[in-house]
C-alpha cells in the first residue's frame, strides 16, 4: 500500500472516530461517545446462562455486541471487551424463586451441575464461532469469582442497603429508593412496581416485595454452594456482574450492553449494587439489544417459539423451508438495526441468502477490475457515507445499502462505464472490504461450511485409493495433480492419506 493511501486511511479513521454516537438507554439520548480514557473502551456485556442450549435469539445480541466490538477496534480504540459466563446462581425467576437453573438442568440430564455448564459453554462458543463472532478479551465465570461477590455484598451490607435472615442476603430496594433513584434505567414508576409485584410464597423473610438476593442459603441438597460469612450458599445471578465488571474494567467503565429484556430487572439491579457498594454508576452508556422475534413474539425458551443455530444451518425443523448458512443469518441479522425488532421469516432469510452472494461476487469482480487513468467518483465521499452510517449509533441496515451501491459502482467499473486510478481502486477495495469483511464480520463460505468440505475430501480420497488399488496410477495421480493445482494438498502416510488445505482455500 502506497504511503499516502495509509495516511489518507489513518485520516479517515481518525476523524470518523470523533463522530460516532451511540443510544444510551440511561439517559433515552443518542450521544457523541467520549471515552473515559482517550483511545480506550471499556465494554461489558452480559453473557448466557450455560444451562442450556443458546437459541437463535440469544445470537442475535451477541452478533451486535460482535458489530459494535469490531467497530470500535477498526476506529484503533484498545477495547477491552468483558463478557461474562452465568454459570451459577440462577434461579427460574428473576425474583429469586424457583428452582436453580443448573441443578434443574442436571437432574434432567442426570450429570453434574459442573457437566451442564461445560456441555453448554462449548455448545456456547461453537455457535458464536460458527457465527464469526470475535472471542471477548476476558470472558470470566461466577463460579471462578465468589470471592469477589462476597466481598462486594459485605460492603453492601456495610454501607447498610443489604440485610441477612437466616443464611440469604437481601439488598434493600426501598431504602436506596429513598436516598437513589432505583428506576433510572427502566424510567418505570416506582410506585406502581411496589404494588404490582406480587409477594411471594415463602418468601416473607424479605422486608420489601422488590428487594432480591446478593447470597442465597443453600438447601442441604443444593450442590454448587460454597461457604460465605453467612453460612453455607451460593450467589444471586445480580452480583456477578457487578463483581466481575468492578474487577476488569473499575467502578466506572465505559459501555454496558445486554438484551432489552435484562432493563427492568437484572440490570436496574446492577446499577444498585454498584452505587451501594461503589458510589458510582457503573457505565456511563448502556446499550441495549432488541428482541428476535417469531410471529412478532419474542423468541424464548420457555415460550416454545425458539429454535438452535443448528436447526436452521440444516433445515431441520417445522418453520424452515430449507437450510441456511451461518453467514446468511449473520447478514439476516444486521439487515436489522440492533434496537429494532427483528422478525424471522424464510422469504427474509432467503433475501439475506442472495444480497450477501451478490455482495461477495461483487467484492470478488473488484479485485479483478483494471485501473483506469482518471477516476470518475469520490472515493473518500464514498467512504464518509459508510462511516456516517456506523457511526449514526451502529446502523447496519444503512451501512448495508450503501454496500449495495458500491455493488453498482462496482459493476459499473467492470463494465468500463465508470474507472478509477490505481490508488483510488486500492481505497475504494479497502473500504468496501473492511465494512465487509472487518466490520460486519461476514466472510466468504463453501456452501454446507467446512464440514462439506472434509466429506467431499473424503470421498476423494476413497476414489483416489480405490485407482490406486487397481493399480490405475494414472488415475491416482491425476486426482493428486488436481488437488495441488487447487492447492489441495494430499499426503500419503503410513496411518492412510491426509489432506492440506493452501492459505488460498
Ligand atoms: P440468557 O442466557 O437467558 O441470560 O440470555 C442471554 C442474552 O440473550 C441476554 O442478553 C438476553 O437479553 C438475550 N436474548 C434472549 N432472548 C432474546 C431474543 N429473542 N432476541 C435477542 N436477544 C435475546
Ligand atoms: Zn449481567
Amino acid at each position: 500500500m502506497s504511503q499516502s493511501l495509509i495516511n489518507y486511511i489513518c485520516n479517515e479513521v481518525l476523524i470518523m472516530s470523533s463522530k460516532l454516537k451511540i443510544y444510551n438507554t440511561l439517559t433515552r439520548k443518542t450521544e457523541a461517545f467520549e471515552p473515559i480514557t482517550k483511545g480506550y473502551v471499556g465494554l461489558y456485556v452480559c453473557g448466557p446462562t450455560v444451562y442450556s442450549n443458546a437459541h437463535l435469539g440469544n445470537a442475535r445480541t451477541y452478533i451486535s455486541f460482535d458489530i459494535i466490538y469490531r467497530y470500535f477496534l477498526h476506529l484503533g480504540f484498545k477495547v477491552r471487551y468483558v463478557r461474562n459466563i452465568t454459570d451459577a446462581g440462577h434461579l427460574e425467576g428473576d425474583l429469586d424463586e424457583g428452582e436453580d437453573k443448573f441443578a434443574k438442568r442436571a437432574k434432567l440430564e442426570q450429570v453434574e451441575p459442573m457437566e451442564i455448564v461445560q456441555k453448554y459453554t462449548v455448545d456456547f462458543h461453537q455457535i458464536l464461532s460458527d457465527f464469526n463472532t470475535l472471542p471477548p478479551s476476558i470472558e470470566p465465570t461466577a463460579t471462578g469469582h465468589i470471592i469477589e461477590q462476597i466481598e462486594m455484598t459485605q460492603r453492601i451490607i456495610e454501607n447498610g442497603y443489604a440485610y441477612v435472615t437466616d443464611g440469604t442476603v437481601y439488598f434493600d430496594v426501598e431504602k436506596f429508593a429513598k436516598a437513589h433513584n432505583y428506576t433510572v434505567l427502566s424510567n418505570r414508576n416506582l410506585d406502581e412496581l411496589l404494588n404490582n409485584t406480587r409477594t411471594l410464597g415463602g418468601q416473607d423473610e424479605k422486608k420489601g416485595r422488590l428487594d432480591f438476593a446478593l447470597w442465597i442459603k443453600a438447601k442441604p441438597e443444593h450442590l454448587m454452594k460454597w461457604s460465605s460469612p453467612w453460612g453455607v450458599g451460593f450467589p444471586g445471578w445480580h452480583i456477578e456482574c457487578s463483581a466481575m465488571s468492578t474487577k476488569y474494567l473499575g467502578p466506572e467503565f465505559d459501555i454496558h450492553g445486554g438484551g432489552m429484556d435484562l432493563i427492568p430487572t437484572h440490570h436496574t439491579n446492577e446499577i444498585a449494587q454498584n452505587i451501594a457498594c461503589n458510589h458510582a454508576q457503573p457505565a456511563k452508556i448502556w446499550m441495549h439489544t432488541n428482541m428476535l422475534t417469531v410471529n412478532g413474539q419474542k423468541m424464548s425458551k420457555s415460550l416454545g417459539n425458539s429454535f438452535l443455530p443448528h436447526e436452521l444451518f440444516s433445515g431441520n425443523h417445522p418453520i424452515l423451508d430449507k437450510g441456511y448458512s451461518p453467514m446468511s443469518v449473520r447478514f439476516f441479522m444486521l439487515q436489522a438495526h440492533y434496537r429494532s425488532t427483528l422478525d424471522f421469516s424464510n422469504e427474509a432469510l432467503q433475501a439475506a441468502e442472495k444480497g450477501l452472494g451478490r455482495l461477495f461476487q461483487a467484492a470478488e469482480l473488484l479485485t479483478k477490475i483494471q485501473a483506469g487513468s482518471k477516476s470518475t467518483f469520490g472515493v473518500s465521499e464514498y467512504a464518509e457515507k459508510l462511516y456516517a452510517a456506523m457511526n449514526e449509533d451502529f446502523n447496519t441496515p444503512v451501512l448495508i445499502a450503501h454496500l449495495f451501491e458500491g455493488v453498482k459502482l462496482i459493476n459499473q467499473l467492470d463494465e468500463n462505464k465508470a474507472s478509477l486510478t490505481l490508488e483510488d481502486k486500492h481505497a475504494f477495495e479497502n473500504i468496501f472490504n473492511s465494512f465487509l469483511f472487518d466490520i460486519l464480520g461476514l466472510k466468504s463460505e463453501v456452501a454446507g461450511g467446512a464440514e462439506k468440505v472434509d466429506e467431499l475430501m473424503q470421498l476423494i480420497l476413497q476414489i483416489r485409493g480405490e485407482a490406486k488399488a487397481r493399480k490405475d496410477f494414472a488415475s491416482s495421480d491425476q486426482i493428486r495433480d488436481r488437488l495441488k493445482s487447487i492447492g489441495i494438498e494430499i499426503k500419503d502416510g503410513k496411518e492412510g492419506t491426509s489432506f492440506q488445505m493452501g492459505r488460498n482455500n
